[in-house]
């Protein structure tokens, strides 16, 4: 197939089947909480107010008061997670690209000579695509990053993005991070502010001069008063370390201001000393950190054969120093990762085999963490926190990161904006418990249930 039948194909499979119309709710009945506790979570104007024990409150407006309510018997309910570095404008193009080497290099020579064959309509229908299935699967806010184009149209990425985060306003937090090269002149950076992108981005540890091209992103952030967010340091080894330059610079910003740094490869390859240090650089100048374990396992520690290693920051360490940590999965089915699912389920996996996290903390790596990365309001089933949802039909957060359950309700704000169940074969040698009988949402027991 024509490379660029391919990549269309590819991102018309992600679209249409789960669009479905933001929907009102007011109660989640009979949900699971991370801990084990059954309850009603209530919510108003996309906050929720109230957590009680199941049953033992009744709705606001009465039993036939008319009430949005979801029957969560058998379900659990979880802040939904968001991702903090993403990149929707490369999303799905691996059957396009197919490039002939696995690393950093060989990915963005592929993807570059690719990109100057498409438009702002290919780019569209791509991003659009990774968008609805991130929403799908459960994640409500979303930052990605955007290439500038070096030649006659430098920002048609950026008017891609735009598009769809207009088209899912309804559904999605969508941030847009634009990716400044050393190639681009400050004007290309300042038209793609000016034409939408919210934060200034950029990856020079690529650059031939790397302190003066992080410098001149820092200066451009703060000349156009916008957050900042860095690919940093996505190397091994090597002596062009950008960590504690963009740490020094960004350290007197005030307090809001995002800066945040991705990757971060080259602090899991030091020695303590060295880990201890980049980490109280990172604390002291409240820098995020954002490790992205699908990408970074799959491009770095290629040139090794024994003992090699998994180009992961060294996330426990960071966490004992304060950093803020957030993970997320940067690309998905492009040149820098022909894999993945779009799925924070399958980011939380890996934080767990190859971090060292426990599930807990995994989970909030992919959620709470990632939306302070963000600069988001918290979320989560509790009183004052934003209605930023996931129902996910599980006994417990194991089943969920192990088994990444299909059935999933996703509300961002209260309202449903993804609803998703499959196919069940129901065996009838398990028997549902009295209390968990079939109601408008019939259910299958959870492993946990039939043990
Ligand atoms: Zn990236």
């Amino acid at each position: 197939m024509e490379p660029r039948r391919a990549a269309q194909r590819d991102a018309q499979r992600g679209a249409g089947a789960e669009r479905v119309a933001p929907r009102h709710v007011d109660r989640i009945a009979g949900a699971r909480l991370q801990g084990g506790r059954v309850v009603d979570v209530d919510i108003v104007d996309g906050v929720v107010v109230a957590v009680t024990d199941a049953g033992t409150t009744p709705t606001r407006g009465g039993p036939t008061g008319g009430e949005s309510v979801i029957d969560a018997r058998g379900y659990m309910v979880l802040t939904a997670p968001a991702e903090p570095h993403a990149h929707l404008d490369k999303a799905l193009s691996w059957g396009a690209t197919r490039p002939p080497g696995c690393d950093l290099g060989a990915a963005i020579d592929a993807w570059r000579a690719y990109a100057a064959t498409v438009d702002e309509d290919e780019i569209h229908a791509r991003a659009l695509a990774a968008a609805r299935k991130l929403v799908a699967n459960g994640t409500t806010a979303v930052r990605s990053h955007v290439d500038l184009h070096d030649d006659h149209d430098p920002l048609r990425g950026v008017r891609a993005l735009v598009r769809v985060r207009d088209e899912l306003a309804g559904v999605m937090d969508l941030q847009i991070s634009v990716m400044v090269n050393e190639v681009d002149p400050s004007d290309r950076a300042r038209a793609a502010i000016a034409a939408g992108a919210d934060l200034i981005g950029g990856a020079p540890h690529i650059s031939t001069d790397p302190v003066a091209e992080t410098n001149r992103l820092v200066d451009l952030a703060e000349e156009l008063d916008t957050g900042i967010d860095l690919h940093v340091d996505e190397f091994l080894d090597g002596d062009h370390a950008m960590l504690e330059v963009f740490t020094d610079r960004v350290a007197t910003w005030p307090a809001g201001q995002i800066r945040t740094a991705g990757h971060c490869c080259r602090i899991g390859s030091l020695d303590g000393a060295g880990q201890s240090r980049a980490a109280g650089a990172l604390s002291r100048a409240d820098v995020g950190v954002v490790t992205l374990p699908i990408t970074n396992l799959y491009l770095q520690g290629r040139a090794g054969c024994t003992s090699v290693p998994r180009g992961l920051p060294p996330v426990r360490a960071l966490l004992e120093t304060d950093v803020t940590v957030a993970a997320g999965a940067d690309n998905v089915r492009d040149p820098f990762n022909p894999v993945g699912r779009s799925d924070a389920t399958e980011t939380a996996m890996l934080l767990i085999v190859a971090a060292h996290l426990d599930m807990d903390t995994a989970w909030q790596l992919v959620t709470g963490g990632a939306r302070e990365v963000m600069g988001l309001p918290p979320a989560g089933p509790s009183p004052g926190l934003r209605a930023d949802l996931l129902l996910v039909r599980a006994g417990g957060l194991d089943d969920v990161i192990a088994d990444a359950p299909p059935d999933r309700i996703v509300l961002r704000a209260g309202c449903v904006v993804a609803e998703r169940e499959v196919l069940v074969v129901v065996d009838p040698g398990v028997a549902l418990l009295d209390d968990q009988a079939p109601t408008t949402h019939p259910r299958t027991p959870t492993y946990e249930e039939t043990r």
